[in-house]
């Protein structure tokens, strides 16, 4: 049976009183746990010294939004894996759309931040989706295909045991306009499907999570899909009662 897992994206929002009041207004429901789901909070950078402070002690555990391909060394204003880790943080999201899009993040530059990732024992959380172009042209599923061959390929399929998948159709993404239940858990078999092709354990205990304006209206839906294990949520985490229906609304 896989836990469900619920990630806070916050992007690059926020200051310090509003992270304040964000955290403050989620712990006091979330700190307990909610039963059988993992909960993260993405941060930007600067926050995550405050938010692993205010979160300390419960369970809800931390995230990064990004993480460097290097170990160390003269690389100017990246932040690498065991600096994340000095800061408690357990996750970081690589692949995401908006790095792969703004930031030209090839599928080799993703490789390289699952691997290093990994590396010091941070669980990525690797995000895939096709564009409203490329789902318009039936190529949701080889978009996928190829945004997944490019770890497996490189790393082999076990890496997958210590990662999570985000399925993000790029056209969903703060846009308001979520994928339909059916359109997202036909997209969470195939991820699943994909896996199984190399090894069928590793697919049937992959946490694959759904993301694209994901509100409490549309999570108890989306979530209760047999594929569907939890959700990637950017917009609704802004605010603490939003985040915390959702993840309240895993079944
Ligand atoms: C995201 O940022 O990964 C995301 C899914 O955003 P939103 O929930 O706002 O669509």
């Amino acid at each position: 049976m896989r836990r469900a897992l619920v990630a806070a994206n916050w992007k690059m929002h926020g200051n310090r009183v509003f992270v304040k009041e964000l955290v403050s207004g989620i712990m006091p429901a979330l700190s307990g746990g909610v039963n059988g789901v993992d909960i993260v909070i993405c941060p930007p950078f600067p926050y995550l010294q405050m938010v692993d402070a205010l979160i300390s002690g419960g369970e809800v555990v931390l995230g990064a939004q990004d993480i460097s391909t290097h170990e160390c060394g003269a690389y100017t204003g990246e932040v690498s894996g065991s600096m994340l880790a000095d800061f408690r943080v357990r996750y970081v999201i690589v692949g995401h759309s908006e790095r792969r899009t703004i930031m030209a993040e090839s599928d080799q530059v993703v490789v390289a931040k699952f691997e290093a990732a990994q590396r010091d024992s941070l669980v990525p959380v690797l995000c895939v989706g096709e564009t409203l172009d490329e789902r318009d042209q039936d190529m949701a599923e080889q978009v996928v295909s190829r945004q997944l061959a490019a770890i497996v390929d490189k790393c082999g399929v076990s890496v997958f045991n210590r990662a999570v998948v985000a399925y993000e159709p790029v056209w969903a993404i703060g846009t308001g306009r979520s994928a339909s239940v059916q359109q997202a858990q036909d997209m969470h078999a195939a991820i699943r499907r994909l896996i199984a092709l190399h090894d069928d354990e590793v697919a049937q205990s992959l946490q694959v999570i759904y993301g694209g304006s994901v509100s409490p209206e549309n999570a108890p839906e989306l979530f209760a899909q047999p594929d569907i294990d939890g959700g990637l949520i950017g917009g609704a985490s802004l605010n603490a009662d939003l985040f915390v229906r959702i993840c309240k609304s895993v079944s």
